[in-house]
């Protein structure tokens, strides 16, 4: 064996043997890497495969062993840079489609029984033969069309992969910039040395690529050890913007559209690249139809906007100054909309627990109190009458009793609803139990009692038919007038209404009672 063959097997070896090494290292910590990871180790035992096995075709005799390590050589060679491809789009977060998985293996698949029947077609080697002048292990080859197609494929599923790794480099912080140089400079390595093989210019007879691998798999382990390849994979700053729910629009220092994300263009469908460079002012009033408010040109400011007049989305947005560079004086602005629909049902679902009742829907106690305080001031204040009336349902334990507690809660929801109707624009709620509470402004004791009359006649006449019987309904109520003496309280003038309601039960029920003052 003469000395450059020597060197070139044992080049390969070396190659096979990092790749080896590389393909255990990871598959043994897989549980610390990213999905990245099973991509890298099928494609180091790919090149394992191709290394070794062109490590034993320089080390064959005579065409029958050079053709057997060849085809074996081409059940992993063809695979090495698609599957390189695979996994550089996977680290660098791009989706992949089955089909592009399927079109970039089936082209390996076929070279590989292409070059196992080339002796049938010599499709893939017009020629291959022992080189005459060098010898075995040596060959000669001229290659035919499905070597083309072959080695333009191999090619080009190299030079994607490099371009791709260079498009990402501006937008990748510099942290990962160490794992990017490693992945370029490792595709560029066994790229130029097949650019070089391809026209000539490596020694003759031999595939030179296994040759060099060993750089690229230094590279990566370099890499994998010092700067977390696998481990950590960067993601595209445009990959974030366009995965942020809310919408953003980027204005430039003359408050031209320079930028919008994926969200903002679902929020508004009329958005288009087209109108990058239009004023702000134009953008809003083609998006909107509707002109554009003075506060959105300033930063700093928050607001709320319903856009989907059809969905009534309610939208909350934000602008915030946008410096490109630290301590410029130039400032653009962003437009940040955030959907608050949700946030703001809940609101309201929340607002309405806490102020209403929940069986009868008429406003609750707490409700009461906050809004009668205000109300008891405000009289006490101008000097103006204030009245409260509290009523409560005759013999209710009876009908709970007697038809159960639902009847009972259905007795409640018709007298609070029959009220609400008629007290509209009054204070009225549920003050306890089957307890019903009005606080009136502006009326007299006297006028209250009038009102209480009506009320107490009206629901006797509106009995609650269930379908076991009609229910009649009588309530019992007390009024009272605001006297407004020293330290009088909202609750004296409660406690003063229940007592009156506690004399109107004494006295058979069914009946309004005034509190008297002796
Ligand atoms: P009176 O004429 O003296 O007012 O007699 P009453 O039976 O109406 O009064 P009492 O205070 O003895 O009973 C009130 C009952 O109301 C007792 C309680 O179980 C019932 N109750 C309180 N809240 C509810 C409710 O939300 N639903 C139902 N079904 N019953 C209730
Ligand atoms: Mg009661
Ligand atoms: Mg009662």
């Amino acid at each position: 064996m003469n000395s450059a063959l020597t060197a070139y097997i044992t080049l390969i070896c070396t190659s096979g043997v990092f790749n080896v090494y590389l393909c255990f290292r990871v598959f043994a910590r897989r549980r610390r890497y990213t999905g990245v990871a099973t991509y890298f180790v099928l494609y180091t035992i790919v090149i394992t495969i191709y290394c070794f096995t062109a490590a034993f075709g320089l080390m064959a005799t005579n065409l029958e062993e050079i053709k057997f390590w060849t085809i074996m050589q081409y059940t992993a060679m063809p695979l090495s840079s698609p599957l390189g491809l695979l996994f550089t789009m996977r680290y660098l977060g791009m989706k992949m489609k089955r089909k592009t998985w399927i079109f970039l293996l089936i082209i390996p698949v076929i070279s590989l029984f292409m070059v196992a029947t080339n002796d049938l077609h010599h499709l893939h080697y017009r020629v291959f033969e022992i080189d005459p002048s060098l010898g075995a292990p040596f060959i000669h080859i001229e290659i035919g069309p499905w070597y083309i197609i072959h080695g333009v494929f191999t090619f080009t599923c190299m030079f994607i992969a490099f371009l791709l790794v260079i498009y990402r480099w501006k937008e990748t912080t510099k942290k990962y910039r160490p794992q990017l140089l490693a992945l370029l400079i490792g595709q560029l390595v066994p790229m130029l040395t097949a650019f070089l093989y391809l026209i000539g210019t490596t020694p003759p007879g031999v595939d030179p690529v296994p040759m060099v691998l060993w750089i690229t798999s230094i590279l990566y382990l370099w890499s994998i050890s010092s700067s977390s390849l696998l481990a950590l994979t960067p993601i595209a700053k445009n990959t974030i913007f366009n995965s942020i729910n809310d919408g953003v629009m980027v204005l430039d220092e003359s408050f031209r559209l320079i930028e919008f994300n994926h969200a903002a263009k679902l929020l508004f469908p009329g958005l288009k690249s087209s109108l990058y460079g239009m004023k702000a002012k134009e953008v809003w009033l083609a998006l909107t139809e509707e002109p554009l408010p003075a506060a959105l040109e300033t930063a700093h400011y928050t607001g709320e906007v319903e856009l989907d007049e059809q969905t009534n989305r309610v939208y909350q947005i934000r602008t915030a100054s946008l410096q490109a560079e630290l301590n410029s004086k130039r400032e653009g602005l962003l437009w940040i909309f955030t959907d608050v629909t949700e946030v703001k049902k809940l609101q309201v679902q929340l607002e309405h627990q806490a102020y209403y009742d929940e069986l009868t829907q008429v406003l609750n106690r707490r409700a009461f109190f906050e809004r009668s305080e205000q109300e008891y001031r405000k009289a006490k204040e101008l000097g103006s009458a204030y009245t409260v009336i509290i009523m409560d349902v005759d013999y209710f334990k009876r009908v709970n009793d007697t038809y159960g507690h639902y009847v009972g809660d259905q007795l409640l929801k018709h007298v609070a609803q029959f009220y609400q109707k008629r007290l509209q624009d009054m204070l009225f709620a549920r003050y306890a139990g089957e307890e019903f509470v009005l606080g009136l402004k502006g009326m007299t004791a006297g006028e209250g009692e009038a009102l209480a009359e009506g009320l107490r006649q009206a629901i006797s006449r509106e009995p609650l038919a269930t379908n076991e019987a009609v229910i009649s309904i009588t309530l019992s109520s007390g009024v009272a007038e605001a006297k407004y003496e020293a330290g009088e309280t909202l609750q004296d003038l409660l406690n003063r209404a229940d007592k009156a309601l506690y004399e109107a039960k004494q006295n058979g029920r069914n009946r309004v009672n005034v509190y008297e003052t002796v």
